[in-house]
């Protein structure tokens, strides 16, 4: 059974009625509540708990971490984001949802600003399937609609993508890569752009089956973690090992 956590900084719902009505659970709280439904093994983590609830004991029974964060991502201690960077290297799954693309966590692991282009006009944003082989849009059309999204727009500063799945294009004309994956180390990433919190994006089913599948994909498959340094094994090239 694959094992969530899901992270969320929890300040918008607290501090802004209008946020609170949409998400009376928190932004975590909706997520965990579908991935459970969906059969996965879901716990929450939140900005306020020592630690952000991010200690090695939970991230070390967590296959994949879901981010959400977005005013107070310098709140994030740095030794947290360094124990998480090295969770991911050690083949721990990361998603970063929407406003995550400028975390720490994110930018550490890009190396890049991670900066884009946005403007909150309740526009919509119809989302495209771009690689339809891609098992994070199992069960996806090949092309959804939003109703009210924030625009967020290229250019988008990160490196080239492993893999671009999605590609968005919002009402005022931008367009977005909003579906895309990377490794680093032993670990598998995926960024996925829509979640703006004054909008209940984290209801609709096309995004849940997504986020469901991005679990699916960025979960470890039990792959050997390689050992570095002074290498003691030799590997005779007659085959006669001993
Ligand atoms: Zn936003």
């Amino acid at each position: 059974m694959t094992r969530v956590t899901v992270w969320n900084e929890y300040r918008h719902e607290q501090q802004d009625p209008a946020i609170a009505a949409i998400y009376p659970q928190g932004i975590h709280g909706q997520i965990a509540s579908f991935l459970q439904a969906a059969g996965f093994t879901t716990r929450t983590a939140t900005l306020d708990e020592p630690e952000h609830g991010l200690t090695d004991a939970v991230l070390n029974e967590t296959d994949v971490l879901i981010w959400w964060g977005h005013i107070a991502h310098n709140e994030v201690d740095d030794s947290v984001v360094a124990r998480i960077q090295q969770w991911v290297l050690k083949g721990m799954g990361l998603i970063v949802l929407h406003s995550g693309h400028m975390s720490k966590i994110f930018m550490r692991l890009m190396g890049t600003s991670c900066d884009l282009k946005w403007r909150e006009a309740d526009e919509q944003e119809r989302i495209f399937v771009i690689d339809p082989t891609h098992d994070i849009v199992k069960g996806i059309p090949e092309s959804f609609v939003l109703e009210k999204e924030e625009m967020y727009g290229e250019h988008f500063d990160i490196p080239v993508p492993d893999e671009t799945l999605l590609l968005s294009w919002f009402e005022g004309g931008n367009v977005f890569r909003s579906g895309i994956t990377y490794k680093r180390g032993n670990g598998r990433i995926f960024y996925f752009q829509p979640g703006h919190e004054s909008y209940p994006t984290y209801y609709n089913t096309h995004i849940q089956k997504i986020i469901c599948n991005g679990v699916e994909y960025c979960a470890p498959r039990g792959n050997c973690y390689p050992v570095y340094g002074k290498d003691k094994n030799h590997y005779p090239i007659s085959g006669a090992e001993k």
